[in-house]
């Protein structure tokens, strides 16, 4: 007896209108309806392929097209033993207690942030976001700082430069670490500049360094779009119980105050007075990191919600959560406005 299944690492989120098929092995998506997403659930699961197709005999052509594609596309297989092909475990098992922190240089005090910077490396994060808006008036204290990273378990770190601050020569001299990746913005439109920094003097011969000629804006808002989403294992699976974008995540302003995120308002206290053990109980820090896409309105119907990293700021109205900055997806007509 012939059964249709979907692989282990691959899972059906229905929206209102729309369902989409998340691949986890090799983070990508595929779209089906959501009658053939229910027809799934609720019979193939259950009976025979051959006996399915019998009791949807106007649909036949149609579901054996669809069938195919997805097996053409590795989504799915035909098996005779269904119970030998268990669904991948999705609960979400991250020990760490903090993931990634943003933090924007004082650039006058960066003898603060080394303290901040083992901190933060004690408590398992593996994620910084350095930002820098001013001058680096001492390179040597700065060199010092990227030197941290050196023999930690750090596992990227993104220096984002609201102006070219320091040229090319000067950024090889700060660090030979190639975990440490540079966004410089604002940098000059002029090409023979920009392919000398580039392509000439670039010892790795790979984006290390990466100049914008926009302007940095700390407040952007998240692009929303399929080639804006991350369709990706972790993602995914943090996002079963937890706002992917918020959770364990320490963002830290100039004046070293607590935030979500930087272009928020509100405050938690300052790494100048206040220890990471203590922030890590405060239930009010760590509100955001619990309301996942699943709990907020028009969100819990998108079938974009497990790789939708928005960083929109979340309000509660009677009870009910919505995103401030709404995007542009109707998933009630599922078509972008
Ligand atoms: S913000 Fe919400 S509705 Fe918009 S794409 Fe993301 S999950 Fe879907």
């Amino acid at each position: 007896m012939k059964y249709f299944r979907f692989h282990g690492n691959c899972f059906i989120v229905k929206g209102a209108t729309q369902a989409l098929v998340y691949d986890l092995f090799k983070s990508r998506t595929i779209d089906i309806s959501l009658q053939f997403a229910m027809l799934y659930e609720s019979r193939f699961l259950i009976d025979t392929y051959d006996e399915v197709l019998e009791s949807h005999k106007q649909w036949k052509e149609p579901i054996i097209k669809l069938i195919n594609f997805l097996i053409d596309n590795d989504f799915a297989f035909f098996t005779h033993e269904p119970e030998n092909f268990p669904q991948l475990d999705i609960k979400f098992n991250n020990v760490k207690r903090i993931y990634s922190s943003v933090i924007e240089l004082d650039t006058k005090s960066l003898q603060l942030y080394e303290a901040l910077i083992e901190n933060l490396l004690s408590f398992d994060c593996q994620f910084f976001c350095l930002i820098v808006s001013e001058d680096v008036y001492d390179h040597e204290e700065f060199e010092k700082l990227l030197g941290i990273f050196k023999e930690s378990r750090a596992k990227w770190v993104q220096v984002i430069m609201k102006r070219p601050y320091l040229d090319f020569k000067e950024l090889k001299q700060v660090t030979h670490d190639m975990r440490i990746v540079y966004k410089i913005y604002d940098a000059p439109k002029d090409k023979t500049i920009k392919d000398r920094w580039w392509l000439e003097e670039s010892p790795h011969k790979f984006d290390i360094v990466e100049y914008i000629s926009d302007s940095f804006d700390l407040r952007i808002k998240s692009k929303y779009g399929i080639e804006h989403f991350y369709p990706t294992q972790d993602v995914f699976l943090e996002s079963q119980n937890h706002n992917p974008f918020f959770n364990l995540k320490v963002c830290i302003d100039k004046a070293g105050n607590f935030k979500n995120d930087l272009a928020f308002d509100e405050s938690f206290g300052n790494f100048k007075t206040r220890s990471f053990h203590d922030l890590l109980k405060d239930e009010s820090f760590k509100k955001l990191w619990y309301i996942k896409n699943d709990k907020i309105e028009k969100c819990k119907d998108c079938q974009y919600r497990y790789q939708c990293l928005s960083n929109s700021n979340i309000k509660e109205i009677e009870g009910k959560y919505f995103k401030i900055d709404s995007c542009n997806f109707d998933p009630y007509q599922n078509v972008w406005i």
